[in-house]
């Protein structure tokens, strides 16, 4: 019989601990250097995106670079790496749609599976106008990583359609989510891939989905995740991110020692995530200077009317175009803001090397996908700005999107109270081990982070065997 390695590695041990003996395994079957020609292979264009004007960057770069920080640590052979990189499909569909006035619309809808060692492929669908190809698949390996770290049986993906929800009537959308769904219903499932909401799209959206999908395979409420409550979906998974994103401040403040009513807290994003992180740390006290939206910056150094604010964008639609009980600033001007803490909740690459050296908060909670840029990170590192990241930070969704795949699973429902303390129970581990593991290799959170997200998926990939 064939020496399985793996096998060979339980037999002595060495499987134990939070590399779990993986860079053992992994190097026993592979003594290849790092393959420099891999960044090559994705060299893949950016080109609509707040990241432009920083042609030597793509999106996907910026995920792997993250991904070789921890990579070098574990001494990841180069054949570990790329396997563990690559994505396995990635599906792009023609969407074509008769809009409201007659005309035909068509637009790319993408989806990327990135990885599935440790379950089901998972991971939202964005639509904005930036979304591409790159983004998504930069975003499908975050999922992966982000999974892994809160330790949900699933893999990671991504997809997304490159409009803007705000041009087109909910019937338009309903339309385009349905076409979209024809193109790939044969690639997700309960048991292939789960969608759930990422910027804009909803619990609406979500029910479209799960109708469409439907047609072709009968009865699947786990087919998506963040359902409306009425279809099957989680109460307590539409705030679980932004709930996240509080309850891993609240820690970090508590680990550093830091008073909550005298931290002023800077927020990026007013939508789904940004709007539940404002209200979970304003109800702990946290003083919210300034919050933002696609229509600007709202700021008051003696604090938010959070109430009011929140009540504001229900009765405008999620917007906050009008407010006017604050003083305006400008988003870079929130970003440069002389605060305790920064949560950047809305787009990716908002921090890069030609705003971070205005970057005066000291602590960064990444609540959006890939807020900082890789050269940015280190100068940040350097200066001691405490981060944590959004592989972390943000998880509480996707956790919050695995009670209700179970719960869907089985035909029952939690209560709201049962989801949150399953959600607090489940984030609180995953910060410990990650502070632990970061004091303990005396790395960045983020380094730690994708040390235990690697060492999980590399783990299965190699258990699972590689045939
Ligand atoms: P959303 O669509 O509900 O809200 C996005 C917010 O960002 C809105 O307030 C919008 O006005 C604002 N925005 C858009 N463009 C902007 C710009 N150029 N400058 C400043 N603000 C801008 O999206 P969301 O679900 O809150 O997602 C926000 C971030 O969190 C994304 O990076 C997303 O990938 C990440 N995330 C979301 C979830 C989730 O469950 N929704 C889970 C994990 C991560």
């Amino acid at each position: 019989m064939w020496d399985n390695p793996c096998v060979l590695a339980i037999k002595q041990g060495k499987l134990g601990g939070i590399l779990g003996g993986f860079h053992e395994v992994a190097s026993a079957r592979q003594k290849t250097p790092p393959d420099s020609g891999l960044r090559n292979r994705y060299a893949f264009t950016y080109p609509n995106s707040s990241l432009k004007g920083l042609p030597h960057m793509k999106a996907i770069d910026a995920t792997q670079l993250y991904f070789d920080r921890a990579a070098d640590r574990m001494d990841l052979s180069g054949n570990m790496r790329r396997l563990l990189l690559t994505p396995k499909r990635e599906v792009t569909v023609e969407i074509a749609v008769e809009l409201d006035n007659g005309e035909i619309g068509i637009f790319q809808g993408f989806r990327v599976q990135h990885d599935n060692a440790r379950g089901p492929f998972k991971g939202g669908l964005r639509y904005h106008p930036e979304v591409d190809l790159d983004e998504v698949r930069s975003l499908a390996a975050l999922m992966t990583w982000k999974t892994a770290v809160v330790n949900v049986p699933y893999g990671g993906a991504k997809g997304g359609i490159g409009i803007n929800p705000r041009n087109h009537s909910s019937r338009e959308l309903e339309r385009i989510t349905r076409k979209f769904v024809d193109g790939i219903h044969d690639t997700i499932g309960p048991d292939r891939d789960i969608p759930a909401p990422d910027m804009g799209t909803n619990a609406e959206v979500m029910a479209w989905i799960t109708n469409q999908y439907e047609k072709y395979h009968g009865f699947s409420p786990a087919c998506v995740t963040g359902k409306p409550v009425e279809l099957f979906g989680l109460p307590g998974r539409e705030e679980a991110t932004g709930r996240g994103v509080g309850i891993f401040t609240v820690k970090l403040m508590q680990r550093l020692g830091r008073k909550l009513n005298q931290t002023r807290v800077a927020i990026q994003g007013f939508g789904n995530v940004g709007t539940h992180t404002s209200k979970f740390l304003a109800d702990a006290e946290m003083k919210i200077v300034a919050v933002s939206d696609v229509s600007g910056g709202y700021y008051n150094p003696d604090g938010l009317k959070m109430a009011e604010m929140l009540h504001y964008i229900v009765e405008h639609k999620g917007s906050l175009a009008g407010y006017n009980n604050a003083q305006r600033i400008t988003n870079a001007e929130l970003l440069e803001l002389e605060c305790d803490l920064l949560i950047p909740a809305a787009l990716g690459g908002v921090i890069t090397s030609e705003n971070v050296d205005r970057i005066k908060a000291p602590i960064i909670v990444e609540a959006a996908n890939g807020p900082i840029w890789p050269d940015a990170d280190r100068v940040l590192e350097d200066r001691g700005v405490l981060i944590l990241p959004d592989i972390l930070a943000n998880a509480g969704g996707v956790t919050a999107s695995y009670f209700e795949w179970v719960q869907n699973r089985q035909h029952y429902q939690w209560g709201l109270n049962r989801v949150r303390q399953e959600l607090d129970r489940v984030l609180s581990e995953s910060f410990e081990r990650v502070w632990e593991l970061g004091k303990e290799k005396k790395v960045s959170l983020r380094t730690a982070a994708y040390i235990i997200g690697i060492g999980r998926v590399g783990r299965a990939t190699v258990l699972g065997g590689i045939a």
